[in-house]
């Protein structure tokens, strides 16, 4: 039987809730503990794919192909694990499941409602997430803050969670604010207490607090958090602010968040071996000299909508002991004719194309591609990118002036980037991308075999176009490498160019795997040309 811990919030959102929760299953886990983490988001999106990045930042895309919250970037990349279908819920999900069974006739005339119907199904979500991951502890963290309408279903769920299995079989941990005020010169408790009060009034009191604050609260405000909120003392967690995110396990393990937790589930206190984070911790805060990647997005003002790949930049930064410094660059702005490349490029020791969706801002990364590739700069292109990267050689390299996608084009003469039979007959957005894991065989003296020293690869995916396989010979005798392939579907998976000091591109999305202590291949040899470079 698997043990519960929920992380809510309070006061305000952005407090970190998911750095906590994914916290506090990598001290589980380094523990001993199976775990498994989940999120909760009250939105009636069914996911997140068809939201714009600017309202919801990346989507992250776990190995079975779900489209989910960045929060689970953040999971993955903290413990290590691969998270599945049951591990991003919303109220998109819950509902349109319940209306399913409503029609289907599943709930035999009885009157469908919030309780229990719309709670059972919340449920079945959590004890599912139990019984596939086969864990012994899943962490769920619901998303937004106490109080809102839309996540009130969620926390009845979890009360009755509470309820069912008893106290020693969850853990409920909240996130609050406690701010300093200036004048008074001091930090103020009484948002916490509100929030907590508004927990209690849905049946929830929480065994744990996890106090956001500008520096250590100290034991006289524990004390009174303590007393308002009838938690114990020692259950109240500093969460100061850090700079870099992976202090935050060792600074709660610090507080013995771990401790308390398995103590109330009667587990016993295994062994724990944090050296593999402490020496992380101790990479990053020791990094002195920086290493100028530029990446050429359309959302540059928005680093969430990169947020996977600019941590992947950072893993392999570590491995070389560089601090990566992204330039982040609007790729509309290069699209101008007076631009000067060279010196917007000017301390770029490699060039990044990632993922994108529609045509805005495509001519200039297109146009920052042909720079890399003419000026022998390191290149790596991630899906949109790699896609861009036939465009640009098609077009300047075989001379094939009019070379598009017909996602930007779509009557296109010369459509090198087209979509396949299957997706040409897809009417809804929602879900039908290629998504997810699919095989990649590597040919062998590649740049890619190089890199993954194995011949059988499955990286995760996440695009409806395809590269058209009727320019394949074209471009290769011109000097185009097609270095994976998926053998299923004979689709081209990661192209290259030989001439050229490091030049790579791939369909699918390696920075969903990138973990701190792990950096994946592709972006560790792409930062280690890069590092390189004069
Ligand atoms: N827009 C492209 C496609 O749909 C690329 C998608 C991406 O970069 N994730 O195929």
């Amino acid at each position: 039987m698997a043990k519960y811990v929920f992380v809510t919030g309070g006061v305000v959102s952005g407090l970190g809730k998911g750095i906590t929760a994914s916290s506090i299953a990598l001290l589980l886990k380094h523990r001993g503990y199976k775990v498994f983490m989940q999120k909760f988001d009250p939105y009636f999106n069914v996911d997140p794919g068809t939201m714009n990045p600017i309202q919801h930042g990346e989507v992250f895309v776990t190995y079975d192909g779900c489209e989910t919250d960045l929060d689970l970037g953040h999971y993955e990349r903290f413990i290590d694990e691969e998270l599945n279908y049951t591990s991003n819920i919303t109220s998109g999900k819950i509902y349109k499941s319940v209306i399913e069974k409503e029609r289907k006739g599943d709930y035999l005339g009885a009157t469908v409602q919030m309780v229990p119907h719309i709670t059972n199904e919340i449920k079945n979500k959590i004890y599912e997430a139990a019984a596939t991951s086969n864990a012994d502890i899943v962490i769920t963290e619901i998303g937004g803050t106490v109080g809102d309408i839309e996540s009130q279903a969620f926390i009845e769920a979890l009360r009755q969670v509470q309820y069912e299995l008893g106290k020693n079989e969850t853990f409920f941990v909240h996130c609050t604010l406690v701010p300093y005020i200036f004048g008074s010169d001091e930090l103020k408790t009484k948002p916490t207490q509100n929030s907590v009060k508004d927990l209690r009034n849905m049946g929830i009191s929480p065994d744990a607090l996890v106090c956001r604050a500008p520096y250590d609260t100290g034991i006289n405000i524990k004390n009174k958090l303590s007393l308002f909120c009838s938690i114990p003392v020692q259950n109240i967690i500093d969460s100061v602010d850090v700079n870099n995110i992976y202090q935050i396990p060792l600074n709660y393990y610090k507080e013995e968040i771990d401790t308390i937790i398995l103590k109330q589930f009667g587990l016993p206190l295994k062994k724990i071996n944090l050296k593999d984070w402490e020496e992380l911790v101790n990479t990053v805060d020791n990094l002195k000299e920086e290493l100028e990647i530029a990446l050429v997005g359309k959302y540059v003002e928005l680093h969430d909508a990169y947020l996977s790949v600019a941590e992947a930049l950072k893993h392999a930064g570590y491995k070389v002991n560089k601090k990566i410094k992204i330039n982040w660059v609007d790729s509309e702005t290069l699209e101008k004719d007076k631009v000067n490349l060279k010196e917007v490029f000017k301390n770029a020791k490699g060039i990044l194309v990632p993922g994108g969706f529609g045509s805005r801002g495509i001519e200039g990364k297109i146009k920052a591609i042909n720079y890399a590739r003419v000026n022998k700069i390191p290149f790596l292109g991630i899906c949109l990118g790699m896609q861009l990267a036939v465009i640009e050689f098609a077009r300047n390299v075989c001379n094939i002036k009019d070379a598009n996608s017909t996602e930007f084009q779509p009557l296109c003469e010369n459509p090198v980037i087209d979509l396949m039979a299957d997706q040409k007959a897809i009417i809804n957005m929602g879900g039908t991308l290629r998504l997810g894991n699919y095989e990649c065989k590597l040919e062998k003296n590649t740049l890619a075999y190089k890199d993954y020293k194995t011949d059988t690869i499955f990286e995760r995916h996440r695009h409806r176009y395809e590269f058209n396989n009727a320019y394949k010979q074209e471009l290769e005798e011109k000097g185009l490498v097609f270095s994976g392939i998926n053998p299923k579907a004979n689709l081209v998976e990661i192209v290259e160019l030989p001439n050229h000091p490091h030049f790579i591109a791939s369909q699918f999305h390696p920075e969903f795997k990138s973990r701190p202590t792990k950096p994946h291949p592709l972006f560790l040899s792409f930062i280690e040309a890069a590092n390189k470079m004069k």
